[in-house]
């Protein structure tokens, strides 16, 4: 073994990587996490026989060195090929909505098409996501359906986003194709993943299994402050750890509060740094009859949730035999709803809908996650550069989802951890 100590801040799936790819080279970092278990996001949690996954999860890697380890994780794969839908009005209509407006009342479907057609021809001057949403959709569609999205998602109007983001995410159909969606239901499925996989047994988090062999992960160990004159890491239980070398996966903002002397103008870059977070509702019920669909987008206001997906339908394995279970997620502050208005406006709807029956319900369970996805607002690359770079001028290498402030997938996040450099 090499003597250099090395401490790794999380074991989510980038803080794991990361240890892993240094075990291989001879070392034996320390994995410092403040939860009672590994796996951050990518984590799930049991009740009563229902395991549920923390947010929707699947995995569409590419990479084969990502794919290896899940592989030799999870030799048994399920694999799903997307269908999701969507709620509108309180119909339902195959995704992405865009070309697919065959339900919809012939009214709207004429005012979106007559918007698509009306569109610019030469590309303008994109200056915001809203801008943007308007050029490739028309006015009617970006009014009615991303634009009503992107608040129910990103927590923000969507003239306060910038668009890099986007790339392949959201489908941009052709004349003919919203043309033809808006005729027949049967159009091909035009999602941007082709297959999503899925852990047949132990839910998402049994893709980290191989990644957590041997690691040396101290759990219950929420570190607070940083002091990298002497090298040093104490945690909230006030143990002091030494550190020749430094990976962090911790939010950007969260390793600024714990450093000393920061100065003014990089405080301040960090504290505007914007991150959406959110409830995830988890319901459990004693029938197999929900909608037959992995997940489903909501764009009625009068359900806050914005999606839902189905663990059962991920794998049975995630339920007791003879049920099935949901999770809805609904992105907002911390406490913005009360727990009662939060079930009421979420599985209370489900229920007035005749989605599900009150009495198949065997229980629901609220979460909270703090950091779920970075905000592309205007300013975030300017702050990002200038926190990225102090924190890595004090000798600290950043991973993952929340150190790089990216719009990471479970296989790009790990990839970063992968990749660590010492
Ligand atoms: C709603 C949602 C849906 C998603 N769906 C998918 C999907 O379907 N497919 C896909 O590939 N990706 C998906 N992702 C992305 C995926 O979750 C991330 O890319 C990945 O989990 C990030 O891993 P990470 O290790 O970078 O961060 P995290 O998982 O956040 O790990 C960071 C770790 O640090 C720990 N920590 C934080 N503060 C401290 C502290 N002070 N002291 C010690 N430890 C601390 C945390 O507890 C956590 O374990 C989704 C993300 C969200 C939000």
């Amino acid at each position: 073994m090499k003597d250099k100590r090395i401490v790794i801040l999380g074991a989510g799936i980038s803080g794991l990587g990361a240890g892993y790819t240094l075990r291989k080279k001879g070392y034996n970092p320390i994995i410092l996490e403040k939860d009672a278990d590994y796996g951050g996001l990518c984590g799930s949690f049991e009740i009563d026989g229902f395991r549920f996954d923390r947010f929707v999860h699947l995995s569409f890697a590419k990479d084969t060195s990502v794919n290896a380890i899940f592989k030799a994780s999870s030799p048994e794969i399920i694999t799903h090929i997307p269908n999701p839908y969507n709620i509108y009005k309180g119909k339902w209509v195959k995704h992405p909505v865009q070309n697919n407006l065959f339900v919809l009342d012939d009214d709207e479907k004429e005012l979106i098409i007559n918007d698509f057609l009306k569109r610019p021809t030469e590309i303008p001057k994109i200056e915001n996501y809203e801008e943007w949403l308007r050029f490739q959709f028309g006015n009617y569609f970006a009014e009615h359906f991303p634009m009503v999205y992107t608040r129910k998602y990103w927590m923000k109007e969507a003239c306060e986003l910038r668009t890099e983001w986007v790339g392949s995410r959201i489908y941009k159909p052709s004349i003919d194709e919203v043309i033809k969606g808006s005729q027949t239901e049967d159009t091909p499925v035009t999602y941007y993943a082709k297959e999503m996989r899925y852990p047949a047994k132990g839910g998402f988090k049994a893709y980290l299994k191989e990644l957590a062999k041997d690691a040396d992960i101290r759990l219950n160990q929420e570190v607070q402050s940083i002091n990298y004159r002497e090298k040093t890491i104490k945690t909230k239980d006030g143990k002091l750890y030494h550190y020749d070398e430094l990976i962090s996966s911790l939010p950007l903002p969260e390793i600024i509060l714990m450093m000393d002397d920061v100065p003014l103008d990089i405080k301040k870059s960090a504290s505007e740094l914007e991150n959406t977070s959110g409830y995830h509702i988890s319901i459990a019920l004693k029938t197999k009859n929900i909608p037959p669909y992995l997940w489903w987008y909501i764009y009625d206001e009068d359900i806050i949730a914005a999606r839902v997906y189905s663990p059962s339908i991920k794998s049975p394995d995630n339920v007791p035999n003879g049920c099935s279970s949901l999770q809805m997620e609904v992105y907002c502050k911390e406490g913005e709803y009360s727990e009662k208005q939060l079930l009421e406006r979420t599985v209370g709807k489900l229920v007035d809908k005749g989605i599900i029956n009150e009495k198949d319900i065997l229980f629901t369970h609220i979460g909270f996650e703090k950091y779920a996805n970075v905000i592309f607002s205007k300013s975030v690359y300017y702050n990002r550069k200038k926190v990225q770079g102090y924190i890595k001028s004090k000798g600290i290498k950043l991973i993952g989802r929340f150190g790089e402030w990216d719009y990471l997938w479970t296989d790009q996040s790990l990839l970063t951890g992968l990749n660590v450099k010492i």
